[in-house]
C-alpha cells in the first residue's frame, strides 16, 4: 500500500471541527492566524491532561509502534510512516495518520486482530459526547477512503465507576464503546461538510456570520477577542437569567445592543425585568424584608467559610474515581456576636489523600454552635463525598450541613441587585459592589488557573522554596475568599440598616 496523496493537507480533524462550529472561525484561522486569542493556562493544562490520558491508554495495547510526526509541520511523514508500518504487518500503531481529499486524520490506536483492522480513539471524558461522534465519523471517513477497511470503531473513555484500590488498573480505568453504527450514518454529512469547508476556507471572502451561541458551543472559540470587540461594555449580553444568551443574541442581530433600546413587549421573566429596571433607573434593587429574613436565619458565632478542591482525571488515591473532587484547603473567619473575629486556615500536605486531614482540621475550627456561611453551596457536595469516604463522621458532617447558610441566595433571587452585577451573582462582582476599594485577589484572574490546579502542579516545581511560596499564596488567596464572604454579609446588613 502507498499513501494516496503527497501534498500537504488543507484540513485536519481540529480545523474540520473548528469549521463545523463556525466557518468564519476556520476562515480566520486560515487567513488571519495571528488574530487568535492567547491560549489560557487552563486550556493548556486540559490539553496536557488529554495527551497524558492518550499515552496511558496505549498500555491497553502494549508493544505498538508510534507513527506520531516529529513536529506539527511534518504530518506527511506521519502518513508515510503509517503506510510503512502497515506494509511491515505491524499489528498495533499509535497515532496512525491518513490523508484523503486533502484532509488529514490521525487515530490514537489502530489495531489488527485476526486479519481485521479496528480503530480506537481515546477521550479524557467519562462518557461519549455528541462531538466525539463527529470526530470519529471524520476519522472513519478518511481512514476507510485511504484503503483501510475498519471492522469496528471504538471510543475509549474513562470509566466513572472505577474506584482505585492499590495500583492503577488500566483495564478497569478505561471503558470502550463501539460507535460504528452512529458514524456510518454520518458519512454523507462528513463528505458534504468537507466539500463546503474546503471551498469556504480557500475563498477570498470571509463568511458573513454574526456572534452567537456557536462562539462558546461546543468549544469556546479563540476569535472571541476579534468578533466580540464591537459589543459595548454595558450591553444586552449583561442580561441574566433563563435563556438570556439567546434573547440577547436575537436582539443583537436586530441591532439592539443595550438596555436603553429594548423593544416593547419583550417576553422576559420577572427577575429579568427587575434587572433592566434597576439598570435603567440606575438604582439598585434592595428588598429589605427578604434580606432581613435571610440574615436573621443565621446564628452566632458566624463561620465565614471558603473551601477549595482539586480533581484529577486519573484517580491518585484509593477510594477515588476519575475526576472526583477532593477538598484540600479552607479558610474560616469566625465572627462572635461581640464583634470579635478570628481566622483559621488549613492546606493539605502535598501528595497525600487530603480528606481525613481536611475533616479533622475543620472539625477543630468550627464551633459547636453557629451558622456556617458560604457563598454558593458546593460545600454540601463536599460533605456528602466526605461522608461516603468516612461514614463514621456522618453525624458530625450532617450536623455541619444543617448549619450552612448560603449568602448567594439573596443575590440569586434578586433581593439585591445592582447594575454592576450584570445579571449574574459572580462573587467578585458582588464584593466590588459592596466594597469597591477592597483588593479582592481572584485566583484564576491572578494565576490563570483554579486553586486546585495550582495545588496539584506544586510537586512539579523543583525548588522547595518556590513550593512553599506557592502554598503561602494559596493560603492568602483562600483567606481572601473567606473575607469576601464576610464583606458580602456586612454589605447586605448595611442595606437593611440604611
Ligand atoms: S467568535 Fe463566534 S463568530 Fe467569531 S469566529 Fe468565533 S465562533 Fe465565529
Amino acid at each position: 500500500m502507498n499513501p494516496p496523496e503527497s501534498q500537504k493537507h488543507l484540513l485536519s480533524k481540529s480545523t474540520f471541527i473548528r469549521g463545523l462550529q463556525c466557518p468564519k472561525s476556520l476562515w480566520l484561522y486560515k487567513h488571519h492566524y495571528k488574530l487568535r486569542d492567547k491560549i489560557s493556562l487552563r486550556q493548556e493544562s486540559i490539553f496536557v491532561q488529554g495527551t497524558n490520558i492518550g499515552l496511558l491508554a496505549r498500555q491497553l495495547f502494549d508493544g505498538g509502534i508510534d507513527a506520531s510526526p516529529p513536529d506539527n509541520f511534518n504530518y506527511l511523514q506521519s502518513v508515510n510512516d503509517t503506510y510503512k508500518y502497515i506494509n511491515e504487518e505491524q499489528e498495533v500503531i499509535y497515532e496512525a495518520a491518513f490523508q484523503y481529499n486533502q484532509v488529514l486524520a490521525a487515530i490514537d490506536l489502530l489495531v489488527k486482530s485476526a486479519n481485521k483492522w479496528y480503530a480506537f480513539e481515546v477521550k479524557s471524558t467519562t462518557s461519549v459526547k455528541k462531538e466525539h461522534l463527529i470526530d470519529a465519523a471524520l476519522q472513519y471517513y478518511i481512514i476507510t477512503n485511504s484503503g483501510i477497511e475498519l471492522s469496528d470503531f471504538f471510543i475509549i473513555h474513562l470509566n466513572r465507576k472505577y474506584k482505585r484500590n492499590g495500583d492503577l488498573n488500566i483495564h478497569s480505568l478505561f471503558t470502550e464503546k463501539s460507535v460504528l453504527s452512529e458514524i456510518l450514518n454520518l458519512q454523507t454529512f462528513i463528505k458534504e461538510t468537507i466539500r463546503q469547508l474546503l471551498n469556504s476556507s480557500i475563498s477570498e471572502l470571509m463568511p458573513s456570520i454574526g456572534i452567537g451561541s456557536q462562539c462558546y458551543q461546543p468549544y469556546p472559540c479563540d476569535f472571541i477577542g476579534t468578533c466580540w470587540k464591537q459589543v459595548p461594555e454595558n450591553s444586552i449580553f449583561d442580561l441574566g437569567g433563563r435563556g438570556a444568551f439567546s434573547i440577547a443574541t436575537e436582539l443583537y442581530k436586530k441591532g439592539i445592543k443595550n438596555f436603553e433600546n429594548l423593544p416593547e413587549g419583550l417576553e422576559l421573566d420577572a427577575d429579568q425585568y427587575k434587572q433592566i429596571e434597576s439598570y435603567l433607573s440606575n438604582k439598585p434593587i434592595i428588598e429589605k424584608e427578604e434580606i432581613s429574613t435571610f440574615l436573621n436565619s443565621a446564628t452566632y458565632p458566624l463561620h465565614f467559610l471558603h473551601i477549595e478542591e482539586f480533581s484529577t482525571a486519573i484517580p491518585e488515591f484509593d477510594d477515588t474515581c476519575p475526576y472526583q473532587h477532593l477538598p484540600f484547603q479552607y479558610s474560616i473567619l469566625v465572627l462572635q456576636e461581640t464583634g470579635e473575629i478570628q481566622t483559621f486556615n488549613f492546606i493539605s500536605e502535598l501528595g497525600k489523600d487530603p480528606r481525613i486531614q481536611f475533616y479533622s482540621s475543620l472539625k477543630l475550627n468550627i464551633h459547636k454552635i453557629g451558622s456556617i456561611v458560604v457563598y454558593d453551596a458546593n460545600i454540601m457536595q463536599v460533605f456528602k463525598l466526605l461522608i461516603a469516604h468516612i461514614p463514621e463522621f456522618a453525624n458530625q458532617l450532617n450536623e455541619f450541613t444543617n448549619r450552612v447558610v448560603d449568602v448567594s441566595i439573596p443575590i440569586k433571587n434578586k433581593s439585591y441587585n445592582n447594575a454592576s452585577l450584570k445579571g449574574v451573582y459572580e462573587k467578585s462582582k458582588v464584593i466590588a459592589s459592596f466594597a469597591p476599594q477592597y483588593k479582592y485577589e481572584n485566583c484564576k484572574k491572578n494565576f490563570g488557573l483554579d486553586a486546585g490546579q495550582i495545588f496539584i502542579n506544586i510537586p512539579n516545581q523543583e525548588d522547595d522554596k518556590l513550593k512553599d511560596q506557592i502554598k503561602t499564596k494559596l493560603i492568602e488567596y483562600c483567606n481572601n475568599e473567606a473575607e469576601g464572604i464576610f464583606i458580602i454579609w456586612n454589605g447586605l446588613k448595611d442595606l437593611i440598616i440604611n
